[in-house]
């Protein structure tokens, strides 16, 4: 429960157990499961997830930089990590840490090949993307023959896994390019495991891809949102369980007459008497001023409390004139009965943005 003052993110791991289990039921009984943990998991703290994660068995875990990774290391997470992001000048820590690099140019491949060379280490494990038409990062279908014959020269590395990423796998009416990525990653990876000899693991798809397209999840799976309990459908969310619930307190309420003013730049001008709530919770922690204005809603008592004014740094006010509540009573920023999604729809985003702005300095806490 929060106590005064209190913002807290509760997390639900029975439900991160759920989800798991649900995308699990989804795949073949030996294609791997990878869980990407990156940006603290989504906001909920990526150690905690983690571990919880790894007793599951969880096969995989990815993070976009190195640091992410040796966060996990120090927290006795011992599962294999792909850094999806890695620079040059972070190296010696990934190595350090056992941590397996995506090698996404030929510049980025020389680098670590030269690196692993001179530090004489044999088949350190690394990972090769392909850019099949996200156009973000990656190797082209015309680097196949230069990599095998880069790969030939050298055991210092070993390629553990090729794989590429899905533009838009949540989008139905985008399937004729979705298939067509899913027919570049097969040519591709046809062709480079047998120029190379061996056949690494495979991977193509993210949570979308994996509820859309059961035809291409070769050897392993990346998933991120699925887990902390979003889909990609109204369906696909009635068997998902969001795991996190954002709730706070009321610390103060006013009633305000006509002509009055609430909070910065007067931004909302009261039309008849009101009655507000304050909340400690703002832009600092994540809520941005576009929830502001009566954009964004909470929850107080069961019923929707709109946003007014524009969104301080620590603060919102909601209008409570309808509701009956006391300082001190429960608020709910956003949980699995008005998810996080439809929060963030409010402001014209997505999920994965309010999830992951949440501040570090929100309390989390586990069920
Ligand atoms: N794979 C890669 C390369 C990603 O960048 C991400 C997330 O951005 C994922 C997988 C997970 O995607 P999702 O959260 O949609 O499952």
């Amino acid at each position: 429960m929060p106590t005064a003052n209190e913002t807290v993110l509760e997390i639900d791991l029975k439900a991160l157990q759920h989800n798991f289990n649900y995308l699990k039921s989804k795949l073949q009984k030996n294609t791997k499961f990878l869980a990407v943990v990156k940006a603290y998991a989504y906001g909920n703290n990526a150690e905690e997830l983690a571990k919880y994660l790894e007793n599951l068995g969880i096969d995989y875990f990815a993070v976009a930089y190195t640091n992410e990774g040796v966060t996990l290391r120090n927290a006795g997470v011992k599962t294999p990590i792909l850094v999806l992001h890695p620079q040059a000048t972070n190296f010696n820590s990934l190595i350090e840490y056992k941590l397996e690099p995506n090698l996404y140019s030929r510049k980025i491949l020389n680098q670590f090949i030269e690196l692993t060379q001179n530090e004489k280490l044999i088949n350190y494990p690394v990972h090769l993307k392909f850019n099949t038409g996200l156009n973000r990062l990656g190797f082209s279908v015309n680097d196949t023959s230069y990599l095998a014959e880069t790969l030939k020269k050298t055991d210092a590395i070993k390629v553990k896994s090729i794989f590429s990423h899905l533009a838009a796998s949540e989008d139905l009416n985008e399937k004729p390019f979705t298939l067509t990525q899913i027919n570049s990653f097969k040519t591709i990876t046809d062709k480079l495991s047998n120029l190379i000899g061996y056949k690494p693991i495979l991977h193509l798809c993210n949570t979308s891809g994996i509820l859309n397209y059961p035809e291409a999840h070769f050897n392993m799976v990346r998933s991120g949102i699925g887990l902390y309990g979003y889909g990609n459908s109204v369906k696909e969310n009635q068997n998902l369980k969001p795991i996190g619930t954002l709730k706070t307190i009321i610390s103060q309420i006013h009633t305000l007459k006509k002509g009055d003013s609430v909070g910065y730049n007067r931004g909302y001008i009261s039309n008849s008497i009101l009655k507000t709530a304050t909340l400690p919770i703002g832009h600092a922690d994540g809520i941005g001023r576009q929830y502001g204005n009566e954009k964004g809603y909470v929850i107080i008592n069961n019923q929707k409390a709109p946003i007014i004014g524009n969104v301080c740094m620590d603060m919102i006010m909601v209008n409570v004139t309808e509701i009956d509540c006391n300082e001190g009573d429960e608020v709910i920023i956003f949980g699995p009965n008005n998810t996080a999604e439809k929060f963030a729809q409010t402001a014209n985003t997505i999920s994965y943005e309010i999830l992951t702005s949440l501040s570090q300095r929100i309390k989390r806490v586990y069920l």
